[in-house]
Order: structure tokens, then C-alpha cells, then sequence
């Protein structure tokens, strides 16, 4: 429900953050950062992770993360989400607002918490959820692709099933190990399992190493009419799992 009420903040531009609770601001975070991070970005992504929801920003924007406690609200436009665990009854006040948005539309993103147990934080670790992929086993990989018909991509970055995969890391194994981001998750046979498990822990060793997911080989790549940096073919650009998705039509199958 979270996820759902928070779709409707995508793709409208931030004028201003209200942070009124510095206490609600969690790991190093202040007001003042927060506004130069966020101010002038949109969100162009919701992705939710039990009580957390994570909200992806415009351009080279940091995540949003918005942790709900068992008080906690999300209102956008004023209106909130219909959750069965809420138990929260009779008035709620604006002194609860503890976080928000303002769009530049007039309408805005409001955290609401009468018992200040959730949080706010840029880029959270994601690796604090599902399974993380950094020491995911093959087994593991095999059942959480399972039999799906959704696309490879937006499986392995399924933030619940595997943690802490993003756009540009999954488009960089991918492309390592020769599989089209299109394919159906459950479409691989052994041989293509083990090579996607083998390229998965190699890219982000090495991305880690190098200093994060846009050091990879295919980042430089990622802009139109580009090459395939292996054999120079003209590289696909797509939304996959809806999102910007570079690969090449002639290795990747
Ligand atoms: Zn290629």
C-alpha cells in the first residue's frame, strides 16, 4: 500500500523539502543536505521492502529511504494509504508530519507519525534486505528466477526476492554474461545459471573494488548510438522492468 500511494509522487518535480524533525533524519542526515540532494529531482522509482520504501531520484540522485514504523503514514496529495495494520484512531495533527515533499505541481508527499518510530535516510543499505546478493548461492538464484515469465532484469532486481542489485549493475552482468535483459526469469537453462551466477559475484566484486555500479565496463557505453564495447555492435537501448535498459542484440542472448 505503501508502494502503491507513493506511485503517485513519481515523476513530479521536487520544489522543497520539509524536514521539521531532525531526529527523524537518521545516519548523518540534516535538512540542509537533504534539500541539496533532493530540491529540483523527481522520483522516478518506488520499490518497497517490508516497512521500507525506497524511492529512486532523477539523474544521478541519491534513494530516498523512507522507513515506517508501526504509527507511520504515507500521504501524497493528502491522502493516505488504506493500511489493515494501521491502528492509529481519531485526530491527527500536521505536528505529526514529520517529513515531506513539496511538488512543484502544489501537491506533496507527507510521512505522518504519531509515535516517531520510522526514519529517513538517503541511500540506505539495501543489502539489509531480501537475499544479498553478494553471497547469494546458485541454488538460491535458481529458485528465486524460479519459473517466471517476467523479464530476467526486473526479477534480479526484485528488491524483495534479492537485495541490492540496481539498474546499472544488473545491466553490466548481463552484459557480461551474455544474457538478454528481456529474457523470461525462468527461461535459463544450467549452463546460462552458472555462468549469471558467476558474473553476478565477479561484477560486484569489481564495481565494488573500482568504487561502485557506474565504474563498469559497459557504463561509458551507456549513452545512444553507442557500440557494444566486446564486438562493436550498435548497443540496444530499452525500458525493461521499466527501466532504461543498454544491451547488445548480437552477444546477449
Ligand atoms: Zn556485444
Amino acid at each position: 500500500m505503501y508502494r502503491r500511494t507513493a506511485l503517485r509522487a513519481l515523476r513530479r518535480e521536487i520544489a522543497e523539502v520539509l524536514a521539521p524533525d531532525a531526529w527523524y533524519l537518521k545516519r548523518g542526515l540534516t535538512a540542509p543536505v537533504a534539500k541539496s540532494a533532493l530540491e529540483g529531482r523527481h522520483l522516478v522509482a518506488a520499490r518497497r521492502i517490508g516497512k521500507e520504501v525506497l524511492l529512486d531520484t532523477s539523474g544521478d540522485g541519491p534513494v530516498l529511504g523512507l522507513h515506517f514504523g508501526m504509527s507511520g503514514k504515507l500521504l501524497v496529495d493528502g491522502q493516505a494509504a488504506i493500511d489493515k495494520l494501521e491502528y492509529v484512531a481519531g485526530t491527527e495533527r500536521p505536528a505529526w508530519d514529520r517529513f515531506g515533499l513539496r511538488f512543484a505541481d502544489g501537491g506533496d508527499l507527507v510521512m505522518r507519525d504519531s509515535r516517531r518510530l520510522g526514519a529517513v535516510e538517503l541511500d540506505p543499505d539495501e543489502g539489509r534486505w531480501g537475499v544479498d546478493a553478494s553471497v547469494v548461492r546458485p541454488a538460491e538464484l535458481r529458485d528465486l528466477l524460479g519459473t517466471s515469465q517476467a523479464p530476467l532484469k526486473a526479477r534480479l532486481m526484485d528488491q524483495t526476492r534479492l537485495a541490492g542489485i540496481g539498474n546499472l549493475l544488473v545491466d553490466e552482468m548481463l552484459w557480461r554474461a551474455g544474457l538478454d535483459p528481456a529474457r523470461a526469469a525462468g527461461s535459463l537453462d544450467p549452463a546460462e545459471l552458472r555462468r549469471l551466477h558467476r558474473h553476478l559475484h565477479t561484477t560486484l566484486e569489481q564495481l565494488m573494488e573500482r568504487g561502485g555500479s557506474h565504474t563498469g565496463d559497459l557504463h561509458h557505453a551507456r549513452e545512444r548510438g553507442s557500440l557494444c564495447p566486446r564486438d562493436g555492435a550498435p548497443l540496444l537501448r530499452r525500458t525493461v522492468g521499466g527501466r532504461t535498459t543498454y544491451s547488445c542484440p548480437v552477444h546477449q542472448r
